[in-house]
């Protein structure tokens, strides 16, 4: 395993120490400090470090944030320019976005931990595709003519809902960002955004290439702080008008219950996950093992997808172990910035001992640890890759979602074995499975309770696919054309007709 310091970097010295600019709420088109003139810390995970103080939003400034937006929704233009003049705006700001990718992808490393090059060739790119998809959505938006069985004419509008409130986490922070925003604005609607704590920096440079790329004041405001102040403000507001939250379900919850005891505001959830990987017997191994790796391992396991459980049928289980043990030990954890470096810093020190406390449990529930398991370097958050095999149904590694390196490996003998353990979760975020024979790929998809299901692949997301859970992992989705309705509401109108030759 690479050290955590490697001197080797393919990003430039301007590149890793970043300046950070924009450290104040973002509110009807300024930058300000917060009303309480409060401040947080945000760490760099490599070390432990506090890199910025930024502006702590509380109630009041969501209040501010709130009238700015319910103003630029009730009076402004935003909503009522064509849907195409939305487009061409929101398409420069995707432009803008790949002008500042380098150092949005930097500030995203020192901030979350998580690796530059995939910053820079992934997450920050996909910020701008998640624009430009929305864009060009935005003048597609209509409601439809009805088949009336009398004499009537009806049809529907489709018009934006309202002011939006946005909470988002730390793991995608500028995926997340633009996932939530983009159909929002292209459907007309104004907006409060919270970004995670941990990982304020990317939102509020964001709201600075908003407001370049020509979208007016109060459309889109940033209001940074934490969950229990500023993000139940936003959940608890009479005057916000749907609630978008990516988080974990323990917080979902809170929010379901405030947006009752509020307004009633539509909620969207997208929670927390344990998701199952079937390897059938059929599988090519070397595959199977590196699918079953990198669904683990990504962004460090902080991913709500990952295939945390993973299932492989008995004939090739001993050989797939040995190939997963082998290729997590050779997998490289270290400086986010070093090219050569697989995998950074988990987020925060909470999260680290977190994850830690769960390998504890494995160990102590009898799983057996065939790789990893301890924290690496002398600073910073970093955890080894993390194998445990012969993991139980009953034990807590299967069964919560740790948002870490670690895998739980078991071994199934039939494909209704294989179903109902996958099954045995009270999450229903995304499978994936491992087959060449599509009659068990086709029965599997379909007796999967999960909302997304990879077949040969996994994390393959693209704009156009929606995303969301069943059960306990929440309910609305993001991505694809299917995001924009929790945006918008339908209106239905009904004039009579008279004398109509037909119906
Ligand atoms: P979290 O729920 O603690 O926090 C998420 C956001 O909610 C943050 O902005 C936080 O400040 C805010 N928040 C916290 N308490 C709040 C409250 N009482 N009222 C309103 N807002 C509050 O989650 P996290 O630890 O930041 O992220 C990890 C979790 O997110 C995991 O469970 C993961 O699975 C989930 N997640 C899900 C998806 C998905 O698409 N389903 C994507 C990424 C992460």
């Amino acid at each position: 395993m690479a050290s955590q310091n490697s001197d080797d970097s393919s990003a430039s010295i301007f590149v890793k120490n970043p300046t950070i600019k924009f450290t104040k709420l973002f509110i009807n088109g300024e930058f300000v400090d917060s009303i309480s003139g409060k401040t947080f810390e945000t760490i760099d995970p490599r070390t432990g470090e506090v890199i910025a103080k930024i502006a702590e939003g509380d109630k009041e400034d969501v209040d501010l944030a709130v009238k700015a937006a319910r103003q630029a929704f009730d009076h402004g233009t935003w909503p009522r320019l064509p849907g195409s003049e939305r487009g061409r705006i929101m398409m420069k700001f995707a432009d803008l976005i790949e002008e500042n990718a380098e150092e949005l992808a930097a500030l995203e490393t020192i901030d979350g931990g998580k690796l530059f090059s995939m910053n820079k060739a992934m997450d920050i790119p996909q910020a701008a595709s998640s624009l430009r998809y929305y864009a060009g959505a935005a003048d597609k938006i209509h409601g439809e003519v009805l088949k009336m069985s009398r004499e009537l004419h009806g049809y529907t509008l489709q018009e934006p809902i309202g002011v939006v409130g946005h909470i988002i986490p730390w793991n995608f922070p500028s995926i997340m960002f633009s996932v939530k925003v983009s159909p929002a604005l292209a459907a007309g609607c104004t907006m409060v955004v919270k970004p995670a704590e941990q990982t304020p920096l990317t939102a509020l440079f964001y709201a600075h290439l908003a407001k370049l790329a020509g979208i007016p004041n109060g459309v889109l405001n940033v209001v940074s702080g934490l969950g229990s102040t500023a993000g139940s403000a936003i959940s608890s507001h009479m005057d916000i008008d749907v609630v978008s939250f990516t988080g974990s379900t323990e917080v979902g919850r809170k929010i379901l219950q405030a947006a009752a005891a509020s307004n009633l505001k539509v909620v969207s959830l997208e929670l927390g996950g344990k998701s199952p990987l079937i390897i059938f017997d059929d599988a090519d191994v070397d595959m199977a093992a590196d699918l079953a790796l990198f669904g683990i391992l990504y962004n460090k396991g902080e991913i709500c997808v990952a295939s945390s459980r993973v299932y492989v049928q008995e004939g090739i289980y001993e050989e797939l172990v040995k190939k997963l043990v082998e290729k997590a030990k050779a997998w490289v954890v270290g400086d986010p910035f070093d090219p050569k470096v697989q995998q950074g810093p988990q987020v925060d020190k909470k999260q680290f001992e977190k994850i830690l406390s769960y390998i504890e449990q494995g160990k102590g529930e009898g799983a057996t640890l065939l790789t990893g398991g301890k924290p690496l370097g002398e600073k910073g958050y970093f955890i080894e890759p993390t194998i445990f095999a012969e993991v139980k149904e009953e034990m807590l590694i299967a069964k919560d979602e740790i948002f870490g390196p670690v895998m739980a490996l078991a071994k199934f003998k039939t494909i209704e074995e294989a179903i109902k353990r996958a099954n045995n979760t009270r999450y229903g975020l995304a499978a994936g499975i491992v087959t060449k024979d599509l009659n068990v790929a086709n029965t599997v998809s379909r007796s999967i309770r999960a909302g997304t299901i990879w077949i040969n692949c996994y994390f393959a997301f693209d704009n156009d696919i929606p995303f969301g859970g069943y059960k306990m992992s929440g309910f609305g989705k993001d991505f694809g054309l299917e995001a924009l309705h929790k945006y918008l509401q339908v209106k239905s109108v009904v004039t009579p007709l008279y004398n109509t030759p037909w119906l």
